[in-house]
């Protein structure tokens, strides 16, 4: 068997949408998976849209997500003579005609057809000109467009994805390949440059369903072997409505811009459409090439549940040592702190947090918040929890509290956790309605990691001090 060749065949947008990017993942998982090649081709014929950062978006998605390509990209731009070429070989094989009809003219036809419910699409006015005709008309100087003559019969192929597809010839109509001023159509495009790129199998959204046969039949026209097509689903939103910014976010850079790490997003994407045939959820880049096939995706829409993306980044982040993710949070940390005026934490701190937060986080712009009472006194405290937890015997109860923790040799975990016990005895209270009351003081909340572990890193001093100005007698 021939080494499989892929392609991803982006149109600049200004970013690479999410959907683009999962194109592109499962692009390269198949080719990774099959010893293949990855290849990249911008389509970028739209001059007005395919700016060069437009362009330079495409790449920093593609390699923000660590999706290498092989070789150097290909405009779709440089190549319009080879695509003219294309349409002038259908033409010698009597598979293109000359169309001089009048395009506002046909568009006024379609619309009477369309109101009386007839038969739609083009009449065939200038299928069959006689050569003489056609001369005439050429000498005369008349535009012309270049039309696909479409054979009877009907167009089947076998998707990947979706099973076989067939369509009836007469459905696909006698599209136009060149246009009047003789820009070729994209399904000219895409044959052409798939073919010269020996691409042999096509790996794209389900959008593109409808312009596959149209593709075939040129490929056949011209007696070019036809590639595999696999069509991936749509990604919908939770709504189940195709996925859109009144979702939220679709340019893959915005995720890592909040905070989404570049091999969560590529584990996320991998399962939009796609299963490995068994309930693994996270997989590695390694893993997920394994085990990739174009049968595993599967034909209805995925839809994309930011949630789903955070609790998955969050494992990523657990997967993490405490360097690692000190250094993801530090950025975040460091804008708060700039903001709020509060002093920046030392490395010795971020590294203790980095382990405190490691199983909590699930973004590291959560960091701030999450971590705020470590870098300054409580600004508020819940409201909710003080009216439940402090009772009118808390302060005679935090009073004996601090003078224990006063005279504690060692600031550990389990000394703390004896103090606590103590006190708790003295009084007959539970654990629980020790620590709530001392959590509010030190922390302002009533939700926080461990709290032996939080007061071991806040320290002596400021334990003491933070329960001592919310009251004790
Ligand atoms: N440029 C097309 C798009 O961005 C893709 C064409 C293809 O994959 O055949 O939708």
């Amino acid at each position: 068997m021939s080494t499989p060749i892929v392609r991803f065949a982006p149109s600049p947008t200004g970013y690479l949408h999410v959907g683009g990017a999962r194109t592109a993942l499962f692009n390269w998982l198949y080719a990774r998976s099959q010893g293949g090649k990855f290849l990249l081709r911008i389509e970028d014929t739209d001059r007005e849209r395919s700016t060069p950062p437009a362009v330079e978006a495409i790449f920093e998605g593609l390699r923000w997500l660590g999706l290498d390509w092989d070789g150097e990209p290909l405009f779709q731009s440089t190549r319009l003579e080879q695509h003219r070429e294309l349409v002038e070989k259908l033409l010698e094989r009597g598979a293109a005609y000359r169309c001089f009809c009048d395009p506002q003219e046909l568009s006024q036809q379609q619309k009477e057809m369309e109101k009386t419910g007839g038969r739609r699409g083009y009449l065939g006015t200038c299928r069959d000109l006689t050569s003489d005709e056609i001369a005439r008309r050429m000498t005369a100087g008349l535009p012309y467009a270049m039309r696909f003559r479409t054979p009877p019969g009907e167009t089947a192929f076998d998707d990947a994805v979706h099973g076989t597809i067939s369509v009836q010839n007469a459905e696909v109509d006698d599209f136009i390949l060149l246009r009047r001023d003789g820009t070729p159509v994209y399904n000219v495009a895409v044959v052409a440059d798939d073919a010269h790129m020996g691409v042999t199998q096509v790996i794209r959204g389900d959008d593109h369903i409808s312009n596959t046969p149209k593709q075939i039949l040129i490929y056949q026209a011209l007696g070019l072997p036809v590639p595999r097509f696999a069509h991936v689903p749509l990604i919908l939103g939770t709504d189940k409505k195709r996925l859109s910014k009144r979702h939220g976010a679709t340019a893959v850079t915005e995720y890592r811009g909040m905070g989404i790490l570049p091999e969560a997003m590529r584990n996320f994407l991998a399962l939009l459409g796609w299963n490995p045939g068994d309930d693994r959820e996270i997989m590695s880049l390694d893993v997920l090439t394994q085990a990739f096939t174009l049968e595993g995706i599967n034909s209805s829409g995925a839809v994309f549940d930011f949630a789903k993306l955070e609790w998955m980044n969050g494992r990523y982040i657990a997967m993490k040592s405490e360097n690692e993710i000190w250094a993801g949070m530090r950025p975040f940390i460091l804008a708060w702190c700039d903001k709020e005026s509060v002093l920046a934490p030392e490395d010795e701190l971020g590294l203790k947090l980095a382990g405190l937060f490691k199983e909590r986080l699930r973004r590291y712009t959560e960091a701030p918040d999450m971590v705020d009472y470590f870098l300054r006194n409580p600004v508020t405290y819940d409201e909710k929890g003080m009216k439940k937890f402090w009772k009118p015997e808390t302060p005679g109860q935090m009073s004996r509290l601090v003078g224990e923790l006063d005279k504690l040799d060692e600031w550990t975990v389990p000394a703390l956790e004896k103090v606590f016990d103590r006190v708790c005895d003295e009084f007959n209270l539970k654990k629980a309605d020790l620590i709530h009351p001392v959590r509010l003081a030190l922390t302002g909340r009533t939700a926080t990691p461990g709290m032996f572990e939080v007061m071991e890193i806040l320290g002596r001093e400021t334990c003491l001090r933070r329960i001592k100005n919310k009251g004790i007698h």
